[in-house]
């Protein structure tokens, strides 16, 4: 896995509001040079025993930081120097968060190493750690680490320090976060002296991308689905859809699995429940989070669930979604009404709305082409996966969808659509009740027809069609374009 240079962690850790000893990053030699006395250290990524090999020297003189900065600036892959204060320190601990894949007693999750001694060496000597296990989805507070603490001076300082490590570590969806030491100051405030952070690059969100240099992949190196997911992307920005096919071969009698993953939580226990697993085949990596519209998830579901080679669709919201799980649901609905080729899915919904969720794909279950199993957000997907064999289908079952017709009512651009508005199924013209549901407001109903509201905005929902069907007599139905190579 690939390691971030320690200039490179810091930054993570300064957006979770961690506290950092003061440094300046210096790529080039700079016109000032910073104040005696600091640490110089080379920032090489990869680079192991720094110390050791003279990459970490105490400068006390402008002059000793004039020539330490030269002589670092030179080595071979050095991306710059980071001059670090030094600071008075009064204690020293040791922090470390990584990916904990689970044993008899803990689930699947994070654990936070710590020692109440810093220094080199120390994450080896694992006797002398405390380990507090946590959960992914439902992360402890700064109190909840308290209680678990050792009797030390300024603890709820030393928690809260803690507690935002953790945020930085699931926050980017890292695997490994280390801060050593973390420094204790006269006035009992706690620094991060020095950091690590190691991650997946297929983890790191198209945002992030600048933080970890991960190169975006090129055109060329794009397949066909990849190149429909951007052109959705472009047409409905917002939200993060990623979408990115295995380039490996499924192993032999291997059940091939789409991924549908929302947001860092739900990729990142997928990842640890089919690492190392040759009977279970990730055909896509995906991260749909950012709270993305219901059209937008209907249209990446499309794309997913067109790979010819999948069995069985596994889509879990991660428990601490932002986007609203009755919307997703509805997504999911609609694709699996309209895709030519559904497929039988495992969903696991967790975040706003997810009995909402829930209920409607039970409700819906038995009228779909494909058997559905619908699973709480507290079941891990190592237990959902067990349920792969009895819902995996060698052949895809075809259908045929073409979509009705009917009064196009109007069109929306972002997120783009068309409404289509059914007379034959309200025979008494009166307004059908789903057009108050509408959470913004933007559905109206005026001289018998439905209609559009200038003054509020369409978020692209899905709750309009799907309450128009499960409750009305589908008087409005939702045109979704697609790029036509998705099937
Ligand atoms: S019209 Fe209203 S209910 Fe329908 S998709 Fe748009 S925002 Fe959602």
């Amino acid at each position: 896995m690939p390691a971030l240079p320690e200039y490179k962690t810091r930054v993570l850790l300064e957006n979770h509001g961690v506290p950092l000893v003061p440094a300046a990053f210096h790529d080039l030699m700079p016109d000032i040079l910073p104040e005696p006395a600091v640490f110089l250290k080379a920032q090489i990524p990869g680079a192991t025993s720094r110390a050791g090999r003279g990459l970490v020297r105490r400068a006390s003189t402008k002059e000793e930081i004039s020539n330490g900065l030269k002589e670092l600036l030179a080595e071979d892959n050095c991306q710059g120097v980071l001059a670090a204060e030094a600071v008075d320190i009064r204690k020293e601990y040791y922090a470390a968060c990584l990916l904990d894949f689970g044993d008899e007693e803990n689930l699947p999750g994070g654990v936070l190493l710590f020692s109440p001694e810093g220094g080199t060496g120390i994450e080896g000597r694992t006797e002398s750690l405390l380990k507090i296990h946590f959960s992914l989805l439902n992360p402890p507070s700064a109190l909840d680490i308290g209680y678990e603490l050792p009797d030390v001076p300024h603890v709820y300082e030393l928690a809260d320090f803690l507690q935002r490590m953790i945020s930085t570590f699931i926050g980017y969806k890292l695997t490994v976060l280390e801060t050593n030491p973390i420094a204790v100051l006269p006035d009992g405030s706690h620094v991060a002296v020095d950091c690590r952070a190691e991650f997946e690059k297929h983890a790191v969100s198209k945002k992030n991308a600048h933080l970890f240099e991960v190169p975006e992949s090129s055109a060329d190196d794009s397949t066909p689905l990849e190149k429909m997911v951007e052109a959705i992307n472009a047409a409905d920005p917002a939200g993060t859809g990623f979408f990115r096919a295995s380039r490996k071969k499924a192993p032999d009698g291997a059940i091939t699995v789409a991924t549908n993953l929302c947001g860092g939580g739900g990729k990142m226990l997928w990842e640890m429940t089919t690492g190392g697993r040759d009977d279970i085949f990730s055909l896509n990596e995906s991260d749909t989070s950012g709270g993305l519209s219901g059209f937008k998830s209907y249209r990446i579901l499309r794309v997913i669930m067109s790979q010819p080679e999948a069995q069985v669709l596994i889509l879990t919201g991660s428990g601490m979604a932002f986007q609203n799980q009755f919307h997703l649901a509805s997504a999911v609905w609609k694709a699996l009404r309209e895709s030519p080729a559904p497929l039988p899915c495992l969903l696991r919904f967790g975040g706003t709305d997810q009995e909402k969720a829930m209920n409607l794909m039970d409700t819906v279950a038995e009228s779909l082409p494909v058997k559905v199993k619908t699973f709480r957000p507290e079941i891990f997907p190592n237990a959902m996966v067990e349920h792969l064999g009895e819902i995996a289908t060698d052949h895809r079952i075809k259908q045929e969808f073409s979509p009705e017709s009917g009064e196009l009512a109007f069109e929306v651009e972002t997120p783009p659509a068309r409404f289509i508005y059914h007379p034959d199924r309200n025979p008494d013209g009166n307004e059908p009740a789903f057009v108050k549901e509408c959470p913004t407001g933007f559905l109206q109903w005026s001289n018998g027809r439905i209609t559009a509201n200038p003054d509020a905005k369409c978020i692209g929902c899905l709750v309009c069609e799907t309450l128009s069907l499960l409750e009305g007599n589908g008087e409005l139905t939702i045109e979704l374009d697609l790029p036509e190579e998705v099937r």
